[in-house]
């Protein structure tokens, strides 16, 4: 009977939990644990089957490997944050447990995410005949099946990528983020870094943008050049790609606090003393910040998140737009969430359903591009995320 353990009793973990719920025939028992147990209940209260729940702490590797052994998971879905993806791993191992996650780790003290600590588990995975597959959410997750499809079956050899991610909701906040606010800062402050002609090139955080129109009017934004995680892994994965960047839309009352937080030392990660105290800013600030699951009944709007590329077919060039579009209310009144936390929480749950479906059980350590796109893509289209491919959109990006 397949068990699955959810880590993380967040805005995404909610909607693994629901979504999961949704297929009992697949995740025939679920427990959710998180560091809060009360949040983990809250959730279960509002699912349409039973679930179980359990308080784990994520960073004590003794601490899973206990809730591991109680509860027999085949696999375990880390929607917890980035620090605890390691000690997860090491306790999926010391267990016989398959891994999934959907963010990649990144040190506490340093705010670089990268894929070096996670693929250097790839031996230990493969030796134990375990599975881990690493970015299974939207961006990282979805776009890198949208890419791995349109290589697939659009192109013979893809040479540019644009991974374009527009948010078009509104929550009504002046500032709020929407995931973990500490996760999303320091990512959206990290020097920009894109792919051209065989290296990264860094730039200033946010020192290029450009205006995107999104298809079926969900109008018009100002999208960002900024660093994101899939791009390590998909030019390694791809090494005919000869330009890669990844564009995020903001607006300006977003940018404005940002940049304020930022001049006054607000989204810092190194600990001052205060009243005698050890505070981290940014910890702080999250604290003070609209916690991110409660945003989902009053965010209005649309996303639209998906990939230009460009390369040859049959000796010709070639371009093609792939893209999700998530209504932020629908969202809500399916599984009480926003529709960031949604577009990342039905990926993970495709994810475990093709592992626990065999369709991409392979022992080692994968990225989420280097499996077999098509039975994703397919289950999106069944689970909530339907895509459309558009052949020559006409975009001229920088
Ligand atoms: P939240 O902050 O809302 O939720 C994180 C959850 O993890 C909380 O329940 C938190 O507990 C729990 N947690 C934190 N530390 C521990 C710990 N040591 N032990 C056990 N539980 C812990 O974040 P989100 O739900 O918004 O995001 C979850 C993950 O999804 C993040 O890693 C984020 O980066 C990733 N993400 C990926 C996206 C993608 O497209 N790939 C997009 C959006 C998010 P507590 O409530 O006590 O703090």
């Amino acid at each position: 009977m397949p068990r699955v353990l959810i880590i993380g009793a967040g805005g995404v973990g909610g909607v693994v939990a629901h979504k999961c719920a949704q297929l009992a025939d697949v995740f025939e028992h679920i427990t959710l644990a998180s560091r809060n147990e009360e949040k983990c209940k809250k959730i279960a209260a509002q699912v349409e089957r039973p679930i179980d729940t359990a308080q784990v702490d994520a960073d004590s590797v003794p601490e899973l490997v206990e809730l591991v052994s109680r509860v027999k998971p085949e696999l375990i879905i880390n929607v917890a944050l980035p620090y605890q993806d390691l000690s997860i791993m090491d306790a999926c191992l010391e267990t016989g447990v398959h891994y999934l996650d959907t963010a990649n780790y990144e040190p506490l003290d340093t705010a670089k995410f990268e894929y070096k600590w996670q693929w250097a588990y790839q031996e230990k995975f493969e030796r134990a005949g375990l599975m881990a597959l690493l970015g299974s959410g939207f961006d990282p997750g979805a776009t890198n099946v949208f890419t791995a499809y349109v290589a697939k079956h659009y192109f013979d050899e893809i040479h540019q990528l644009d991974i374009i991610d527009v948010n078009g909701g509104d929550h009504g906040y002046p500032f709020a983020t929407n995931f973990n606010p500490e996760i999303n800062i320091r990512e959206v402050t990290a020097e920009c870094r894109h792919w051209e002609n065989g290296a990264f090139i860094e730039t200033p955080a946010m020192s290029l943008k450009q205006s995107f129109t999104c298809p079926e009017n969900v109008g018009a934004y100002k999208i960002y050049r900024m660093y994101h995680e899939e791009l390590e892994s998909l030019t390694k994965h791809y090494p005919s790609l000869k330009k890669a960047q990844f564009w995020m839309s903001f607006g300006d009352s977003y940018l404005k606090h940002l940049e304020v937080l930022g001049n006054v030392g607000m989204t810092g990660i190194d600990a001052v003393e205060f009243n005698g105290q050890q505070i981290v800013p940014i910890q702080f600030l999250k604290h003070l910040l609209p916690d991110p699951s409660t945003l989902g009944p009053r965010t209005v709007g649309k996303t639209c998140i998906g990939c230009v590329v460009s390369g040859l077919k049959d000796g010709k060039p070639k371009s093609v737009y792939i893209y999700n579009i998530c209504d932020h209310q629908a969202c809500y009144k399916e599984v009480k969430s926003q529709a960031i936390s949604y577009t990342t929480g039905v990926p993970a749950m495709i994810g475990a359903k093709m592992m626990l479906e065999g369709k991409w059980m392979k022992a080692g350590v994968w990225n989420i591009e280097q499996m077999d796109p098509d039975p994703f893509m397919a289950d999106m289209n069944r689970y909530g995320l339907s895509w459309t491919v558009i052949e020559e959109p006409g975009f001229e990006l920088l």
